[in-house]
């Protein structure tokens, strides 16, 4: 049986167990400590296998130092990303250095880096040197780029196997907390499988075959301005490298006299070892729909609110984007967020989000919204039609042409507007099947036709008050 337990890394479980067993070999005799050890051993395994114990991070031995391997992505001819003069390889190296540095502050810790200089390395190479000092665990540092520019934010990458699952796992929950309160968009800690079903990514792959748990840190994006207040200085280069070395050092409960820090009580509960492969989502967001309110105006423009619901029973979404010209070009992606800020890793985001649209006053629109889940798998929802809105008695005005409708006026005395009638095969629709909004219509018609009733019954009873009290008048006049 393959183990993925470096040496160095011992579990409050062995612990349990040798304290059992001593206690009993003491106390009594061979006899007593066959039958009470084999029902205590028994007792003890199923209490801790049904019930995680937290534990001070990845408790290492006190007399064996925890020794990591930094790996500064990419290298010589091998650039990495490469965005507007930003060369990922030599900002993984500052990365790298600023890491090593803040980590030999601390005690019990050895700290190896695959390299110290501009030369390219293959991914093997890495990783036997990682196996030649006894890596307990080994770092990737990195920076992401996208194919269209569009996606943002930071991401840690992990085995999908076993215990190098489960401690990727807690490492990358520490960094991606630590990422996130920068500022930067959590893109999840995710696994991703080759066409043969191991790791996709080959560090993870060797790193799970050589035992050493291993994790892939996609700082942030080069590409896009949402995390380019993120890298573009040094300074931002060595903070990370500072980041990512108080991770390890939470990971590990380590102490720093000259830092001043002791992590040594921090505590979590950790990640259980899979039986099974953990594999990404390979499918799209399992339903979506999209509730368009009425049109009104602000300072910035015309505006349609949207309520956003989708959902997936394997992974959270990340980002929307809309069309409005019904799917031939899209918005930049935006966060699928809501009021209560970030959450980590792999919990769930809310279902229902609330956003606005930019109204076009010149032209027909084909609005259709776009969900991307965790994996980048994406739903698109209906087309919904909006004919072209023009302000009332304004220069937009088509007088003869226009006929009113509803829409925001407000009790801020805003502009009224008025919809154009247009037929359904304006040229623009070709293509495209235009569908209203039939849960917007049917909610309207709905209070519609509830105020009505209500207002019927209110006249009715008035009628009938009115009716008898004339009545009562009428009798009392006659007695
Ligand atoms: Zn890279």
């Amino acid at each position: 049986m393959q183990t993925y337990l470096p040496e160095g890394i011992h579990y409050r479980m062995t612990k349990r167990f040798k304290l059992c067993i001593y206690r009993l070999l003491k106390g009594a005799g061979f006899f007593y400590t066959g039958i009470y050890g084999c029902i205590t051993v028994c007792v003890v395994t199923m209490f801790i296998l049904c019930k995680p114990v937290p534990l001070s991070a990845a408790a290492p031995d006190s007399t064996e130092p925890v020794r990591i391997v930094i790996d500064p992505g990419h290298g010589g001819e091998n650039l990495g990303a490469d965005h507007n003069g930003y060369l990922e390889k030599d900002m993984t190296l500052i990365v790298a250095e600023s890491m090593r540095d803040e980590l030999e502050k601390y005690e019990g810790i050895e700290v190896y880096m695959t390299r110290t200089s501009d030369v390219d390395m293959s991914l093997e190479e890495r990783i036997d040197y990682a196996e030649e000092v006894g890596a307990d665990f080994f770092f990737c540092l990195h920076f992401n780029m996208s194919a269209e520019h569009d996606m943002y934010g930071a991401e840690c990458w992990v085995s999908a196997f076993g215990e190098c699952y489960a401690r990727g796992m807690d490492f990358a929950r520490i960094e991606m907390r630590q990422l996130t309160d920068l500022g930067l968009y959590d893109r999840g800690i995710k696994t991703r499988l080759g066409s043969k079903g191991q790791n996709y990514y080959g560090v993870l792959r060797m790193g799970d075959l050589a035992g050493i748990p291993t994790v892939i840190i996609e700082h942030c994006h080069l590409d896009n301005y949402n995390d380019e207040p993120f890298y573009v200085d040094y300074v931002w280069l060595v903070r990370y490298g500072k980041l990512d070395a108080t991770a390890v050092a939470v990971y590990y409960g380590l102490v720093s006299d000259e830092l001043g820090l002791d992590y040594s009580d921090v505590t979590y509960d950790p990640t259980p070892v899979p039986d099974h492969v953990v594999r990404p989502d390979d499918s799209p967001p399992d339903q979506m729909s999209v509730v368009y309110g009425e049109p009104y105006q602000t300072e910035g423009g015309t505006w349609v609110d949207v309520e956003l619901s989708a959902s997936d029973s394997e992974s959270r979404m990340l980002y929307y984007s809309y069309s409005t010209d019904g799917g031939a070009s899209w918005s930049e992606r935006y966060r699928w967020q809501d009021d209560q800020g970030q959450l980590i890793g792999d919990s769930i985001l809310t279902d229902t989000i609330h956003t606005a649209v930019p109204v076009s006053t010149d032209r027909d629109m084909y609005i259709v919204f776009k969900v991307y889940n965790l994996f980048n798998l994406d739903t698109v929802s209906d087309v919904y039609y909006l004919p072209k809105m023009i302000p009332d008695g304004d220069i937009y005005s088509e007088g003869e042409s226009a006929s009113h409708s509803s829409a925001g006026s407000g009790d801020t005395g805003e502009v009224e507007y008025t919809q154009i009638e247009r037929g359904e095969t304006s040229p623009e629709s070709e293509g495209v099947t235009p569908l209203r909004n039939m849960s917007g219509l049917m909610l309207f018609g709905l209070i519609a036709v509830l105020s009505l009733a209500i207002i019927l019954v209110l006249v009715i009873l008035v009628y009938v008050i009115v009716d008898n009290r004339r009545k009562d008048n009428g009798r009392s006049r006659d007695r």
